[in-house]
């Protein structure tokens, strides 16, 4: 037998990833699908897609890597919620997906839980619960509430009824004092929540016929997962307070690791328990969206070589796609602002990298404001962070050393989160 592998899947909006590591973080092997999209009716039956991806992903790791494995976690879309009969873990309901609102249960939600608190949003997973235990009157009793994540893993291992606490935030569990609290006990629903444990424990082996189908290893061991952000988080490996990673796709938006745990609603800044740390987190509404307005990824290539990174651009812009900021700036209304043009587009350019620094800076300022750690280093990932240019800018303004992150795909972070399950297992 070959040195041991540690299994990582993600499931993310459009598809899923899988990739596999050795103790040292050395990728081995990893791939991606699509879900194959499947009707039920007028809508898509998810949990299918799911479940036939998950399989094929798993055949598709070579045969002599698979045996190599050691323990699998999977990450999963954050509040995306399916209810399943607590004793077969059949579906009792189509899956409610992360970004679907359940605004006919906020009201409810909003009259039992604290002022603020993060299930107070119409894509909460609590309210996806209420608006399901409101709406069907048959079944409660045997109900059981599970994240997709957690789902998945069951398929794994068999045993129904466990979450980790990253997944279980958004249904009101409290990772600080580490149980539900007692105004969601108290709820009739309360019955139908899963236990809980920390991402990367070992939840046990994997299931018989698993085993037989795939070839796996009997002591293959299936651990906890976590959310598909959080993942994407573990895969950067910032794991000292003060590490933060800033992720420049469509939107910017930035995750620092901090001593301390803050919550503000308005800015929408939350966090998220990692072990005896906080995951503190905000996204505005600035970032590549803007850019691919304006230009090309060729142009964006071209127009960067010719901007000098360590010369401050005077210009002074606000770039969003349309109107509307709540992070570092809480306003609905706040309109973009990318004028005065200058004649050159690089220059052009120029100035709207330098603003969403800018901006970048203040978002780290408001989180420090709040009682985070400070920043001392980012890591970057997206479609921004291959752009030299731009990086250079973000250290001038940020005043901090930015590097593009070596790992920025979650099924990455998953695995991080297998051989962490493993490791505790052997001790
Ligand atoms: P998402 O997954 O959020 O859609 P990606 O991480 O794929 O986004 O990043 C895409 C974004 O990256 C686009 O909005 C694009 O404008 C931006 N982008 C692509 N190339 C560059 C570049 N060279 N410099 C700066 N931004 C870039």
């Amino acid at each position: 037998v070959g040195e041991r592998l540690y299994l990582g899947m993600d499931f993310g909006t459009s598809g899923a990833r899988f990739a596999v590591i050795d103790r040292r973080g050395i990728i081995h092997a990893e791939a991606k699908k699509e879900y194959p999209l499947y009707l039920s009716g007028e809508t898509y039956d998810w949990v299918s897609s799911w479940k036939v991806t998950l399989f094929s992903l798993l055949e598709d790791i070579p045969l002599h890597i698979r045996k190599l494995i050691a323990s699998i976690s999977i990450d999963g879309t954050s509040a995306t919620t399916i209810i399943v009969d607590s004793k077969t873990g059949e579906p009792l309901w189509r899956p409610f997906l992360y970004n679907e609102s359940c605004s006919d249960a906020l009201p409810i939600v909003k009259s039992i839980a604290p002022v603020n608190h993060t299930v107070c949003s119409g894509s909460s997973t609590l309210c996806k619960l209420v608006s399901w235990w409101n709406r069907v009157d048959s079944n409660k009793k045997c109900a059981l509430l599970l994240h997709q994540a957690d789902w998945l893993l069951w398929l794994l291992h068999g045993k129904l009824g466990v979450s980790d606490y990253n997944n279980a935030l958004k249904v009101g569990y409290d990772p600080e004092v580490d149980s539900y609290p007692q105004w969601l006990l108290s709820q009739q629903y309360s019955q139908v929540l899963p236990s809980v444990i920390a991402p990367g424990t070992s939840i046990g082996f994997l299931k018989e016929e698993v085993i037989t189908r795939f070839d796996f290893q009997k002591d293959c061991v299936v651990c906890t997962g976590t959310t598909d952000s959080i993942a994407a988080f573990l895969a950067a490996r910032a794991t000292q307070p003060g590490k933060a990673v800033t992720s420049l796709g469509s939107t910017l938006a930035i995750k620092l690791l901090s001593t301390s745990r803050i919550e503000d609603a308005r800015f929408g800044v939350y966090s998220h328990r990692l072990d005896d740390k906080w995951l503190v987190g905000g996204a505005s509404n600035t970032g590549g969206a803007v850019l691919r307005q304006l230009f090309t990824d060729e142009q964006l290539e071209k127009l960067s070589e010719q901007i000098n990174p360590l010369q401050a651009s005077p210009l002074d812009y606000y770039p969003l796609p349309k109107a509307g900021e709540r992070f570092p700036v809480a306003d609905p209304n706040m309109a973009p602002r990318l004028h005065p043009r200058p004649g050159n587009d690089a220059e052009y350019l120029h100035g709207i990298l330098e603003s969403i620094a800018r901006i970048e800076a203040n978002a780290y300022g408001l989180l420090k404001d709040l009682g985070a750690t400070q920043v001392d280093e980012v890591f970057t990932a997206g479609g921004g962070a291959k752009n030299e240019k731009w990086t250079k800018i973000r250290e001038r303004v940020l005043g901090l050393p930015v590097s593009r992150a070596v790992q920025t795909e979650a099924a990455y972070g998953a695995a991080l989160l297998a051989l962490r399950g493993a490791q505790q297992n052997i001790q």
